[in-house]
């Protein structure tokens, strides 16, 4: 496929400035040389932008069971009011006085997700998860910075963690210290009580973890690193499984982070906006960036925390997802919500029990709201790695599970069906897996040839990532 750059022809063009109505100026710094634009007509611009669309997998297209990124239908109802004029034809400099809705719209958010949450406030200027566990790590910093506490250097980080936490906490300063899992994929206990101490600042943890389990000690797990003076951080990218079920705040955790993007319907991935809401226990508020929405009997206004460890991202953060997860929350209600985590739970376990008749799970379920297999022995078997089948499925217009992930698992597939796929849907995309098994044995050159019906075969990602080109050369 051409670039946009390659194609049309000088003289063509779309005109898209309106007639200029003022008086013209000349800049001192205006640039000499003409800027090299592509010369397309409208309708070719249109065409190059469809076909880039068409190439493009997404949920509105098929099955999407990337495990830990909870690839639900977003409701079409969230774009409608994130389109609403009054939420895009404002300027983030206004006054307040005449941004009450938007101010109600962040007020109201934070009311809600706190109560699903079991917290006290909530920001929602950190623009997506990794931001938030960065912005939730300064507030503990922040805590036993204000407390002078400051021999308190690491955070505690299990081994099934998802990547951004060890760097969130390296980016916040801390060292991180890596605590094993037990074989039943939970935290282990004694490896924690070894771990803390009076360098604790903290514990990073996310629950469900991310090979779908939940963690039945959590109290105890909370209660160790309270006991040692740290404080507990809950990476809320796996609320899916239990939001309207259990709260992170009663199983004993201070602060966390939500991605909104996930789950709480907002379209995501291609690194397109998002929304790391980050909540705390009343303790912590006093460090939260500014400003937040307060309300008082004149209307809503901002304020800023006293001891605020200032701006995370520029004005109120990704509003519009905000809206979005707004609509999305008063849609499903008291009783929507946890329906939808039962149904995500339990669609996750119909998937693991029919695949269960061919592929190994890397841990007995049942399972919450995704599960892992582990292909090291079809590997074995007949060559065909966990690749080789994601690849696979390519070909039957699936989206890959998550791979090679989490690290602690070899030949890992990761799956997350969300809940809302029908079993229909479900039951034919276990037929796909279960005849790519039979393909492995019958045929495994196949596989490793796999995708033949794509845009695109197999590519080189290594090439790719240590030499990308990420800019055109127009020479
Ligand atoms: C997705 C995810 C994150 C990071 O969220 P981003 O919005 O991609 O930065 C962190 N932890 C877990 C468990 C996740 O699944």
């Amino acid at each position: 496929m051409k670039l946009i750059f390659e194609k049309g022809a000088p003289g063509q063009h779309l005109t898209l400035l309106p007639a200029c109505d003022v008086p013209e100026v000349t800049l001192s710094n205006a640039r000499t040389e003409p800027l090299d634009l592509p010369h397309v007509s409208e309708t070719e611009l249109t065409r190059h932008y469809t076909a880039l669309a068409k190439r493009v997998h997404g949920v509105n297209d098929g099955f999407y069971p990337l495990g830990s990124c909870t690839m639900k239908y977003n409701p079409k109802i969230n774009e409608d009011m994130a389109n609403l004029p009054g939420f895009t034809q404002i300027h983030p400099l206004q006054g307040e006085e005449t941004v009450q809705g938007c101010l109600e719209v962040l007020h109201e958010s934070e009311k809600l997700l706190c109560e699903v949450t079991g917290m006290n406030a909530m920001t929602f200027q950190p623009a997506a998860g990794a931001h938030g566990e960065f912005t939730g790590l300064l507030l503990i910093k922040a805590y036993h910075t204000h407390r002078q506490d400051t021999g308190r250097t690491k955070i505690i980080v299990p081994d099934s963690a998802h990547g951004t936490n060890p760097a969130s906490a390296v980016m916040a300063g801390y060292t991180v210290v890596n605590v094993p899992s037990s074989p039943d994929g939970c935290v282990d206990v004694e490896a924690l009580r070894a771990a803390v101490g009076p360098d604790t600042a903290g514990l990073m943890l996310t629950n469900p973890n991310t090979v779908g389990i939940f963690d039945r000690n959590i109290l105890e797990i909370t209660r160790i690193v309270h006991d040692a003076g740290g404080l507990c951080y809950y990476d809320g990218a796996n609320l899916n499984a239990v939001m309207g079920v259990v709260r992170p705040g009663d199983m004993g955790f201070d602060v966390i982070h939500l991605n909104l993007h996930k789950t709480f319907s907002t379209p995501h991935g291609g690194g397109g906006p998002g929304a790391g809401a980050v909540g705390c226990k009343e303790f912590l508020a006093q460090f939260l960036p500014g400003p937040m929405v307060a309300k008082d009997e004149k209307g809503y206004h901002f304020t800023v925390p006293a001891h605020s460890i200032g701006r995370v991202k520029n004005f109120c953060g990704n509003f519009a997802v905000v809206v979005r997860a707004l609509t999305y929350v008063l849609t499903l209600g008291r009783e929507g919500i946890p329906e939808a985590a039962k149904n995500a739970v339990l669609n996750a376990n119909y998937m693991m029990k029919k695949l269960g008749e061919k592929y190994a799970m890397a841990y007995a379920g049942p399972c919450m709201h995704e599960f892992v297999m582990t292909l090291v022995d079809l590997k074995e078997a007949t060559g065909v790695s966990a690749m080789d089948i994601a690849k696979g499925l390519l070909d039957h217009g699936i989206h890959p599970p998550t791979m090679y992930f989490p690290l602690i698992v070899h030949e890992a597939l990761m799956i997350e069906p969300t809940e809302t796929e029908s079993q229909e849907t479900m039951d034919e995309v276990c037929q796909v897996f279960l005849d790519l098994w039979d393909l492995a044995h019958e045929n495994p050159q196949a596989l490793h040839d796999a995708p033949t019906k794509t845009p695109v075969r197999r590519l080189d990602e290594v090439g790719a990532a240590r030499n990308p080109v990420l800019r055109y050369n127009a020479g």
